[in-house]
């Protein structure tokens, strides 16, 4: 087998992969009607729900799309009329959760809380004790834009305490943080898989309560296509997603999987935080400085503020880097300027460490101050 040139994405997700993963996609080409592809499936169906802790009362069912197609379908597919959703809006992923209800036109509460610091928990109990309509409550569970962690077990059992379903997006958290759907209060989570499981992209899989998908049966359809009932029933029924599915990208998930059993959930959680750690000693030791305090973030994403520096410039300190095999990404934060370090992906502390490396002469290189500077 021929290894790929490796390399360090430091993005939020396509993260970097193993060999073993890319090349899983290389198969004897297969008619995705055949039952052997249908147990391929249904096997990665019940590995995702595992990975969650979720048993026979829960069901993951896969999509072809990027990750929002999971936001689109949760949100449309799971309000009843008569229902208001109710989104915690902290950030750029539950802003576009709005966006997509907008889109639907469909009855919400914008709930808006500070984008750098954890919801108000009271805030959320009283829109719940002074609308008792709402269907569910929808909260990101990790907001990649800014690395913000999400009380998901707090705002989920104040959604069943009022009696409403409670979804979250993990797309970013899904098979890095641990979760447990039971302990968590989580009704609905999502996720793809090119970000926690380290598989391609163009599937994605909404994982959630099958009595609730059940009776979102009657609830009403707004999209042909995104609609969850109509896949999670096509898909008991005849073992097969309705339209084609993503068949290279099934097999080098099932690949992912295999690794991330292999890995275990315990180990593959501490490798994170451990390059967390690495990125954040490495900004200690230039003097960088993050947008959210430590208590707050996910340890998956690090917001670095831009430094007053009149010689840095965010896309010649990338290029410099992505020419030598190392991605960073801009942030996404509203007018301020950021950019983002991961810690997503097939990789340990020596990556970080050889990246600080690179990030190290590149600021060298274009005259940027170490310490770097702030003007606050
Ligand atoms: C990556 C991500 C998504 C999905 O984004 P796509 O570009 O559609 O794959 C959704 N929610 C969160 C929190 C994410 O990090």
């Amino acid at each position: 087998m021929n290894k790929v040139e490796r390399k360090i994405l430091l993005n939020p997700g396509p993260s970097t992969t193993t060999d073993t993963v890319k090349y899983a996609q290389v198969v004897p080409d297969i008619c995705p009607r055949e039952k052997e592809f249908g147990e391929v499936m249904a096997s990665l169906g019940r590995d995702l729900v595992k990975i969650v802790h979720g048993g026979d009362d829960y069901a993951a069912v896969l999509f072809c799309g990027s990750g929002t197609i999971c936001i689109d379908i949760a949100l449309n597919s799971l309000l009843d009329k008569d229902k208001k959703a109710l989104v915690v809006q902290n950030g750029s992923y539950s802003e576009r959760a709005c966006e997509v209800l907008r889109a639907y036109g469909m009855p919400h509460i914008e709930l808006k809380q500070p984008i750098d610091t954890t919801p108000d928990l009271a805030a959320i109990e009283e829109a719940l004790r002074k609308n008792d309509d709402i269907g569910y409550i929808y909260m990101t569970h990790h907001e990649t834009g800014s690395g913000l962690l999400n009380p998901i077990r707090e705002v989920g059992a104040l959604a069943h305490r009022y009696g409403a379903f409670f979804i979250t997006d993990t797309t970013s958290s899904y098979a890095m943080i641990p979760i447990n759907v039971y302990e968590d209060n989580v009704d609905f989570c999502m996720a793809s898989a090119q970000k926690g499981i380290m598989g391609m992209t163009g599937l994605s899989y909404v994982i959630g309560r099958k009595d609730i998908i059940e009776r979102s049966k009657d609830f009403p359809v707004r999209s042909y296509y995104c609609n969850l009932y109509m896949q999670y029933h096509y898909i008991e029924t005849t073992g097969q997603m309705h339209f084609t599915p993503p068949v290279q990208t099934i097999y080098a998930a099932r690949q992912a999987l295999a690794e991330y059993f292999e890995e275990g959930e315990d180990r593959k959680w501490e490798r994170h935080q451990r390059v967390m750690r690495a990125i954040h000693q490495g900004e200690e030791e230039l003097g960088l400085r993050e947008m959210l305090k430590r208590e707050v973030q996910s340890s998956l994403v690090s917001a670095v503020r831009y430094p007053d520096d009149p010689n840095w410039d965010f896309d010649k300190i990338h290029d410099y880097c992505y020419e030598r095999g190392f991605t960073i990404y801009p942030g996404k934060i509203e007018k301020k300027g950021t950019f983002r370090l991961c810690a997503l992906g097939a990789i340990d502390e020596q990556d970080i460490r050889d990246f600080w490396q690179v990030f190290t002469e590149a600021v060298k290189h274009y005259g940027v101050q170490i310490p770097a500077r702030y003007d606050d």
